[in-house]
Parts: C-alpha cells; sequence; structure tokens
C-alpha cells in the first residue's frame, strides 16, 4: 500500500527531463500520478483520475492487473536477464510462437525490441536488408506519409511527417518521400468510423513511383489508423490501394500498428480488422499492456527466410547485424505472455469490438458543442478536433487537458485535438463520464 507520505511530491523537479513536455509549465503545476487501478490512477494528492487514455494508448488490460504484475514478479525472482544474442530463454520462443499464432497470414516471425520506435527503424532495417537479400540492393528509398508518427528515432522521424518532431534534428535520412495525409474536414468531417472520402490519395505512390522507379524503392510505413495526429481512420479502399501498389512494383508494406495493435480496433490487429495483409508489421504498447518496455515487429515467413537463409549456416555468419541488450527480456517476456492471457481468457478484442458502437455515439454526441469542428472514432480510438484561436494553435486543447483532469478525467491532446483510447476493460458508464466532462470542458472554453 502506498501511503500518502509515500507519495508526496518530490521536493526538487528540476533534473528529470520530461519527454514531449513543457517543462518549465508543467513544474509550475505538476501532475502527479502515484497509483493505478483498474481504469483509474490516483494522484499524488488523493484525487481519482478515470485513464480515458490506457496511458500512451498502451495499457489495454487496466492498470494492475494481478495475472500480469504476478508473472512480472515471479520472472524477477526467477531469471532476471539473460542475453539473447549467441544464447536465449525458453519464454522468447514461446512468446514469438503466440504472436505468429496472433497476426494474420504468414506473419510468423517476431523480432523483439523495447518500444515502438524501436519497432519502426527495425523494420525499416529489415526491409532494406530484405531488398539487398533477394538481390533488390538498389531499393534504398522509404516512403512514409505527412503527419504519420513513427516514433522518434532518426529513421522514425524521417519517415514521420509530423514537422515539430523533425524540424530541429537536423536532414535525417536521405532518400524518403511523402504519401499525402488522409484527414479533409470539407470532406470527411464528422464520419463514422472510415471516411468514404480520399482512397485516390493512395494514388499518389504511383506519382512517386513514377518520379524515382520502383527500382529504388524499398519499402512504404504508414499507421493504419494515424494515432498520435489525432486518430485519422483510412478513407475506405485506402489501405487495399496502397497494398495493390505496393505488391504490383515489389515494394514492402509496412504497417505501423503500435497503437492498433492487441485490441485497440477490436480484434488482434489492423491487419486483421481491415483484411490487408503487410510484409511487416511494428508493434509495441497493448503487447505487455504497458508494464514492461517491451516492441516486436513481426515479418512474413519469405522476408525472414530471404534474410537468415537455406536450412545450413555457419555459426560465424550472423545473418542481420540489429538487436538490443534488452531484445525479448525476460520480464518483458513474462509481461507479455501474462497480457496475452488476460486479453484471450477475458475476451477483450471482442468486448473492444462490442462496445465500439456505444463508443462511437457517446463521441459523435460531441458534435454541436462549441469549438467542435469534427470527431472521429474507429474501434476504440475516438477524437475531438476543435477549432484554434488565431495564432495559437494548441492553447484550446491544452486548457482543455488541464480542466479535464482538474475534473477527473485523462485525456491526451495533439494540436486542438482531444484524442481517447480507454483501457479495453473499460465499462459504458466511465465511457459516459469521459465523454461528459469532454462536454462540460469545451462549454467553458473561450
Ligand atoms: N509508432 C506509432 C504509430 C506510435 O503511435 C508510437 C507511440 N505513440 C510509436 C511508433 C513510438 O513508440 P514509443 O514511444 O514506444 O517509442
Amino acid at each position: 500500500m502506498l501511503t500518502r507520505e509515500m507519495a508526496s511530491v518530490p521536493n526538487n523537479l528540476e533534473p528529470f527531463w520530461m519527454p514531449f513536455t513543457a517543462n518549465r509549465d508543467f513544474k509550475a503545476n505538476p501532475r502527479l500520478i502515484a497509483k493505478a487501478e483498474g481504469m483509474y490512477y490516483t494522484t499524488t494528492d488523493g484525487q481519482r483520475i478515470l485513464d480515458a487514455t490506457a496511458g500512451l494508448w498502451c495499457v489495454n488490460v487496466g492498470h494492475g492487473r494481478e495475472r500480469v504484475v504476478e508473472a512480472i514478479r515471479a520472472q524477477a525472482a526467477e531469471l532476471d536477464f539473460a542475453p539473447t544474442f549467441q544464447f536465449a530463454h525458453p519464454k522468447a520462443f514461446e512468446l514469438a510462437s503466440r504472436l505468429a499464432d496472433l497476426f494474420p497470414g504468414d506473419l510468423d516471425h517476431a523480432f523483439f525490441t523495447n518500444s515502438g520506435s524501436e519497432s519502426v527503424d527495425t523494420a525499416l532495417k529489415i526491409a532494406l536488408a530484405y531488398q539487398r537479400a533477394i538481390g533488390q540492393g538498389t531499393r534504398t528509398r522509404l516512403i512514409g506519409r505527412e503527419r504519420g508518427y513513427h516514433g522518434v528515432g532518426f529513421g522514425g522521424i524521417s519517415v514521420g511527417g509530423i514537422v515539430k518532431n523533425r524540424m530541429f534534428f537536423g536532414s535525417l535520412l536521405t532518400g524518403v518521400d511523402h504519401l499525402p495525409h488522409t484527414l479533409n474536414l470539407e470532406h470527411n468531417a464528422f464520419s463514422r468510423g472510415q471516411p468514404a472520402w480520399g482512397a485516390h490519395l493512395a494514388e499518389d505512390l504511383e506519382r512517386i513511383i513514377a518520379l524515382h522507379d520502383a527500382s529504388t524503392i524499398a519499402a512504404v510505413i504508414v499507421e493504419p489508423v494515424a494515432g498520435s495526429i489525432g486518430v485519422y481512420p483510412p478513407p475506405q479502399g485506402y489501405l487495399e490501394r496502397l497494398r495493390e501498389i505496393t505488391e504490383k512494383h515489389g515494394i514492402l508494406l509496412i504497417f505501423d500498428e503500435v497503437i492498433t495493435a492487441f485490441g485497440r480496433l477490436g480484434k488482434a490487429s489492423a491487419s486483421e480488422y481491415f483484411g490487408v495483409q503487410p510484409d511487416l508489421v511494428t508493434t509495441a504498447k497493448g503487447l505487455t499492456s504497458g508494464t514492461v518496455p517491451m516492441g516486436a515487429v513481426m515479418a512474413r515467413k519469405h522476408i525472414h527466410d530471404a534474410i537468415v537463409g537455406g536450412a545450413t549456416s555457419s555459426p560465424q555468419t550472423i545473418e542481420l547485424f540489429h538487436g538490443y541488450t534488452y531484445s525479448a527480456h525476460p520480464l518483458a517476456c513474462a509481461a507479455a505472455l501474462a497480457t496475452l492471457e488476460v486479453y484471450k481468457e477475458e475476451g477483450l478484442f471482442e468486448r473492444a469490438a462490442e462496445l465500439a458502437p456505444f463508443w462511437e455515439e457517446a463521441l459523435h454526441s460531441l458534435a454541436g458543442e462549441p469549438h467542435v469542428i469534427d470527431v472521429r472514432n474507429i474501434g476504440l480510438m475516438g477524437a475531438v478536433e476543435m477549432s484554434s484561436r488565431p495564432g495559437k494553435v494548441g492553447e484550446r486543447a491544452y486548457e482543455a487537458m488541464v480542466k479535464a483532469w482538474e475534473k477527473g478525467v485523462m485525456i491526451r491532446i495533439t494540436g486542438d485535438t482531444i484524442a481517447m483510447s480507454p483501457p479495453l476493460i473499460v465499462q459504458k458508464h466511465e465511457i459516459e463520464t469521459a465523454v461528459e466532462t469532454v462536454r462540460s470542458v469545451v462549454r467553458e472554453l473561450a
């Protein structure tokens, strides 16, 4: 049990340089979390906060689940660490097999990482290594999408398309192009689920291919549902068209499923949900429900086999010069295996699918509230976009986030968009609480 004294505010907030945070502002008025259980956080001063964002889109089974906690505890006592370079431990193989079963088609090899960013950089490197392995070494170009978020590694910010994540960090990777983003309020505002307009935007890939020639392009990476930028579900037919074009030209298609995998859309993956088979899938977050950092890249059989080669190899031949000290860390494997069991036993993916229509109705009841210019939803992801104050992009949403916190609900913001993605154990009354809190907050905003 955490006592009030133990959870007191630290006396020096300065040394912790906080990520993606206005440090000065935060430290003047910190929002400190002491503990979590189920759908709720408790702050250091004892306030209960409904977690409407699953932490950072990751806590899919809810907080403090005994099964997962116990698995981590037992694993730490039994085997705290084992290298997976030239040695290994059984749970790494067990987890890879479970994941192979969970992802569609022959996405049956798992390369383990510690985060979404590492999964993205790993997938890009696998794509390049694959093209080289099959004698297509001239294919070195990568294609991302405007407003895409693929983490913060140099690979990820290069193929990513969020200007603030790119502009401070030099010239990035060379040989990268970007597809147009798919948000269009003129055509698609307040559409529910996948918007009807916009599949033709995938055709821009043909333009980029014509500009450089297919023989220079290794891979296209997109989030099947753009998450961090404010939940943009793909236009109907868009992902299918990307798949057709990439396949026709020998270009790999990478789905960045760091948010969408593990039930967020009511299926194990967005690939399954949309019925589109990518060549590589990046994951993290929901894999361990956020408990221990871990990611995985799922690769199709032919990609793995082309790089790893035939049945025999010499002991000196390492096929892929890539990996992390903590790839398949025992604690992360134990947490992931327990998390996957909770998903299965409690039917949480199905539960998310069943709740999705209720979630949609609740969110869209915010249409017509002050400042609200769009509402978007798919699965248990949702966004409420507000108009910006002239010259002050993000100010309105920031105020909304602070007010929602004061009223006991954690939401996320990007620009002037509020994003929500509750744990998959959310109850209908908690969805109502989250939405009604957002309603009261936007009504209070100037
Ligand atoms: N890709 C996508 C699609 C993401 O949403 C995120 C995180 N929000 C990342 C990559 C990066 O993950 P991480 O923060 O674990 O590095």
